[in-house]
């Protein structure tokens, strides 16, 4: 970009709108356009044309292949690159993309996760066009976007349940926006994501073993200057950060992704970027895309960019603040409270319909915020604690309780005239005191749900928040139909609902033992981690709820609740091993060369008749901690030998209450090293490296 107009890269690489009118004849872009906006199934004749002018566009940009790009449930996305070349019968080749091959791939899909699915099913998947999200260009590759499914229709990936998930809260909405004489044509679920992220420089973190391998620090010692000053959130940003803030921003504009927010989080070297929110599943593909251009994009500028959620102990974790709402097509935003009285029965009532959901199921909502990584943070009093609740602000609770209370309903001859919630526009503009302790706040037009990891796919998280809150309103839906005074049933029904669920809300300090305690009277699940909280992913209820939604199948239920748990064990035996390699390989090796020179030069003082008291006390000491260290080795040594194997779960319970102690314990003996052996001595960067020398 030569000058500062945005205008003229946005969305270069993305064969959008105005592309395709300029290169699709007019008939073939109207059934084009119908199917992104009604969803209405597509032609393969109108495929055809549509492939033909994607692979002219893309040639001219000067792509050699196409991919179909897939978001298998490795929470990443998947790619393979086939070219356009066509052999011909005088051994040369011409270019050619054909409708076929737009609509449908064929990976091997047998090296992707599928939670036993593979055993009992045939192993090849297929990967379809989702013509609702842009095709764009990216290293020379035409890329679109796909859903990826076996081939006897189970799903393999995060897109598929995500526009099902679309579908089923577009069918509840609309069925109780018709109660309110409302007919959109469609009620659209909306996401804008904030992602935190890590730099370190690359060369750095190229000699930690444990950042290289796993993404997190697995030693150690904390800092000399942490975050206690605050000085880095909203702070100046350096040079060197601002050219890679600079160059992220051009890529994504030009993929069309809307990234507007840019700043400085509160732990060092710690950073956000957020888009301006757009529908759920365009929002997914960009955020899987704005990983990956932060991945890219810090390479050129000798950096690497960590999106584990906590590459740091001691030290705030990332996460992302997943923005949700819903609307309609014709603009109104249903989360929104209107003017007028009845415009905001409707919205308590879409309002009771999040936190009746919420409250019904905090556990599988809990459960997809559930990762190895993601453990670190939750209830470390740096992101929301593991117990789900919601925070109103003090302006809604108030409406909220004087409608518990029965006060300020007025109805004139079954008309109703007033609400006591008037004052009800005036929320939007009580967002600035929200609490950050929340995990599910309401920001005045929608709910910003802050437990995700900074790693995740924002997919298993929207699926469920659709999934739940469809469920809610189609119960709503099934009490209200057939009412003759819509307003009045509304509110009663809000009003009951606000009752019955009062223990979810919570306006106070997430963070505190208080809440932990008061939580637990509620009643209200604390699911500190991974492994006891997956279970609540397949019990029967949670069954039922994807099943009737037409999310998930049972089958597609378990074997996702298996995946995620498989992959929490995965990241913990690849951070034991590593760990171990470090300790026997650096850390001992170090400590040992140190001593040595210590006691070295305690025997040449010697020698000479000097005494050094202090000195051998700490040949002592390291003596001491050096032969822990290596107990502590053993130690996990022998943890590792003994996990179990036969049951993911069981295996799960294992690495939470046997090697992570051991782990834990490992490292306290290697940190307190740290900060006794030399610097030169230490085989690796410190935590004021990796921090501070950016
Ligand atoms: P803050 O850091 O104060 O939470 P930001 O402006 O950084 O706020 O991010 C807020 C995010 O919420 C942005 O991505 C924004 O586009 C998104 N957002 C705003 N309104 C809505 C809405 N109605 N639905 C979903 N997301 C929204
Ligand atoms: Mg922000």
């Amino acid at each position: 970009m030569i000058n500062g107009d945005v205008t003229s890269i946005f969305g270069e690489n993305v064969f959008n709108i105005p592309t395709m009118k300029a290169r699709l004849p007019k008939d073939i872009y109207r059934s084009l356009i119908k199917t992104i906006s009604d969803g209405e199934r597509l032609d393969i004749s109108v495929a055809e044309v549509v492939a033909n002018a994607m692979k002219d566009w893309a040639i001219e940009k000067g792509c050699t292949h196409y991919t179909h790009w897939f978001q298998p449930m490795t929470g990443l996305t998947a790619e393979k690159h086939d070219s356009f070349i066509q052999p011909t019968e005088d051994k040369t080749v011409i270019m050619e993309f054909s409708g076929k091959e737009l609509v449908m791939g064929e990976p091997d899909a047998s090296s992707f996760p599928s939670g036993g699915l593979r055993a009992t099913f045939e192993a090849r998947g297929y990967t379809a066009w989702d013509p609702t999200s842009f095709a764009f260009i990216k290293d020379h590759s035409l890329y679109i976007p796909t859903s990826f499914v076996s081939y006897t229709g189970e799903v393999l990936d995060k897109k598929t349940p995500l526009l099902r998930s679309e579908k089923a809260i577009d069918r509840a909405a609309r069925r109780v926006l018709e109660l309110f004489g409302k007919e959109p044509k469609r009620v659209i679920s909306y996401v804008g994501p904030e992602q935190e992220y890590f730099l370190v420089d690359k060369k750095m973190r190229n000699k930690r073993k444990d950042l290289l391998l796993t993404g997190r620090t697995l030693f150690g010692a904390k800092p000399a200057k942490g975050q206690e000053m605050d000085d880095h959130y909203f702070g100046q940003i350096k040079e060197r950060v601002g050219a890679f803030m600079k160059e992220v921003d051009e890529e994504l504009w030009k993929l069309g992704v809307l990234a507007k927010t840019k700043h400085n989080e509160v732990a060092p070297a710690q950073h956000e970027i957020a888009p301006i929110f757009s529908t759920t599943n365009i929002s997914n593909d960009h955020n899987q895309l704005t990983m990956e251009v932060l991945k890219k994009v810090a390479d050129h500028h000798g950096l690497y960019c960590l999106l584990h959620e906590k590459p740091y102990e001691g030290i705030n974790g990332s996460g992302k603040h997943n923005n949700w709402s819903i609307g309609t097509s014709d603009g109104e935003l249903l989360l929104k409270p209107g003017k007028k009285p009845e415009h905001n029965v409707q919205f308590l009532l879409f309002l009771a319909a999040v936190i009746k959901a919420v409250d019904d199921y905090s556990d599988v909502l809990r459960v997809t915020v559930a990762t190895a990584g993601n453990d670190h943070r939750l209830g470390a009093h740096e992101a929301p604690p593991a117990i789900i609740s919601i925070y109103l602000g003090d302006h809604l609770t108030a409406v909220v309780d004087q409608l518990k209370a029965g006060k300020g309903v007025k109805y004139e001859e079954g008309v109703l005239i007033e609400t006591g919630v008037e004052a009800l526009p005036d929320i939007e503009r009580d967002t600035t005191d929200r609490n950050r302790t929340s995990p599910f706040a309401f920001t005045g037009n929608r709910f910003e749900f802050r437990a995700p990891g900074s790693r995740q796919s924002i997919g298993g998280i929207n699926i469920v928040i659709n999934t739940i809150v469809a469920e809610t309103l189609c119960e709503f839906a099934d009490q209200l139909e057939g009412s003759i005074n819509i307003h009045k049933d509304s509110l009663e029904l809000a009003i009951k609902t606000f009752k019955e669920h009062e223990r979810i809300i919570f306006n106070g300090n997430g963070y505190s033992e208080e809440w932990v305690k008061e939580a637990e009277k509620r009643g209200l699940p604390n699911l500190m981690t991974t492994p006891e909280a997956l279970p609540y992913f397949k019990t029967k209820k949670s069954i039922e709820l994807f099943a009737k939604q037409e999310v998930f199948t049972p089958i597609e239920v378990e074997t996702r609740c298996e995946i995620m748990m498989e992959d929490y064990n995965n990241t913990l035996h690849f951070e034991m091993l590593t760990m171990l390699e470090m300790a026997k390989q650096e850390i001992l090796p170090a400590c040992l060369k140190y001593t040595k020179f210590v006691t070295d030069d305690i025997a040449s003082k010697k020698a000479i008749g000097l005494d050094a008291p202090k000195e051998l006390e700490k040949a002592k000491r390291l003596t001491a901690l050096t032969e822990e260290l290596m107990e502590r080795i053993d130690e996990l040594d022998a943890a590792a030998s003994a996990v179990p194997s036969e049951d993911a779960f069981e295996t799960g319970m294992y690495y939470k209450d046997t090697v992570i102690p051991a782990m834990k314990a490992l490292r306290v003996t290697a940190d307190t090293l740290e900060t006794i052996v030399g610097k030169d001595y230490w085989p690796f960067p410190t935590y004021t490296d990796l921090l501070y020398l950016i």
